[in-house]
């Protein structure tokens, strides 16, 4: 696999440089990986003047999988919009395709005290949403302001268009699908189809697809109850599948159940499966450079590389359950510390993956 590396900004460089540590190890374990590095975001406006050169463009296109750390930071905030480190991020994104963005919701039991939740509520949660990333009322037209005439007279109405085609709901549910084969073989999938006629095809095309896989039981939720579920019993779900705007709230919320923003991976993936991987965090300028950053997100994100990308699912959980195991220890960084536990910074955390897939 030709992995390209992308550390990106602040935090960036110290947590992939962490995860790419992990990957290694697999390496000299026999599994095939080569790496390439990248200038992302706002190091790259300050190498080049843009935030997502030609040049890791080219490299981009040429991988079969991309390792992001965070881009962003003050320093650029006040650049011309395109010159700003997020283009950088969206450019990529949409080069690439990548319509199907799986964000996972676990909750390791050692960390049930870190959800604004009650612990029994949220321990052993473990969920993953996957949120359709390039349609919906994100991206459909027509969309604008402009004067009209109304009931209230002459002014500025605003509006977007809530759209998608039958092929573009196939393939996210096939996405989901699948990954709910190797889950629990539960899929949730929510939509609003008492109001918008958009996601009653949403519902029917997913209906539709049911039939292909006997092995997994289909649900369907309406997007507010959806809302409400997740903080009230969140552990009823395994794999949620939905639109891009209902994905956007709903995979926050459910990442905000593990209260950890620093555990959280995520994967964005194509119709072939090449993947861009990140932490759902950003790039922390608060801590950069301190060696505190925690890693395990990128070691996760890495971990799901291996698994979607790299169809390497015996690797992945090698990897999950390193992470697993550092924390049944003790290891804590300074986002998940808890008096009693070993505190310890993004290096020694790294140290302390490997050390247990050694084990
Ligand atoms: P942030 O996620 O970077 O940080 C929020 C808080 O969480 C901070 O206190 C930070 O120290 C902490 N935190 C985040 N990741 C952590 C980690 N791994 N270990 C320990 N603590 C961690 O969000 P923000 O402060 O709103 O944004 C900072 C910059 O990141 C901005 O420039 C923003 O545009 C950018 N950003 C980038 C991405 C991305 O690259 N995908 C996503 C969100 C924000």
């Amino acid at each position: 696999m030709k992995i390209l590396v992308l550390p990106g900004d602040g935090i960036g460089p110290e947590i992939t440089a962490e995860a790419v540590r992990v990957l290694e190890v697999l390496c000299a374990d026999g599994v095939k990986m080569e790496f390439e590095e990248g200038l992302l975001g706002g190091c790259a406006v300050d190498g080049t003047g843009k935030p997502y050169p030609e040049a890791t463009s080219r490299l981009a296109r040429d991988a079969d999988a991309i390792l992001l750390g965070a881009v962003g930071g003050p320093q650029w905030d006040t650049l011309p919009r395109e010159q700003r480190p997020e283009r950088g991020l969206l450019g990529i994104r949409a080069e690439l395709g990548v319509f199907a963005n799986l964000r996972p919701a676990i909750l390791y039991p050692e960390l049930a005290n870190a959800s604004s939740l009650k612990p029994e509520v949220v321990s052993g949660l473990d969920i993953l949403i996957v949120r359709e990333l390039t349609g919906d009322i994100y991206f459909g037209q027509p969309r604008g302001i402009e004067e009209r005439e109304t009931q209230w007279g002459r002014q500025k109405v605003g509006w977007n268009t809530m759209i998608y085609a039958e092929e573009e709901i196939r393939r996210i549910g096939k996405v989901a699908f699948e990954a709910a084969r190797k889950r629990g073989k539960r899929l949730c999938s929510v939509d609003k189809m008492n109001v918008l006629e958009c996601t009653q095809l949403w519902r029917d095309t997913i209906t539709a697809m049911a039939p292909q896989y006997p092995d997994v039981e289909l649900s369907h939720m309406l997007v507010d109850n959806a809302a409400m579920q997740l903080v009230r019993a969140p552990k009823q779900f395994d794999v949620v599948v939905t639109g891009n705007m209902f994905g956007d709230i709903l995979s926050d919320e459910a990442s905000m159940l593990t209260g950890s923003i620093g555990m959280l991976p995520s994967a964005s993936l194509d119709a072939n499966n090449k993947g861009l991987y990140e932490p759902s965090h950003g790039s922390a300028p608060d801590i950069a450079g301190q060696g505190v950053a925690n890693p395990l997100a990128t070691i996760l994100s890495a971990a799901m590389l291996l698994r979607y990308s790299g169809n390497n699912e015996a690797a992945a959980l090698r990897v999950e359950n390193a992470v697993k195991r550092v924390l049944a220890q003790g290891y804590r960084t300074g986002d998940i510390y808890e008096p009693g536990t070993n505190r310890v910074g993004t290096r020694e955390m790294g140290d302390a993956v490997i050390a247990a897939l050694k084990a």
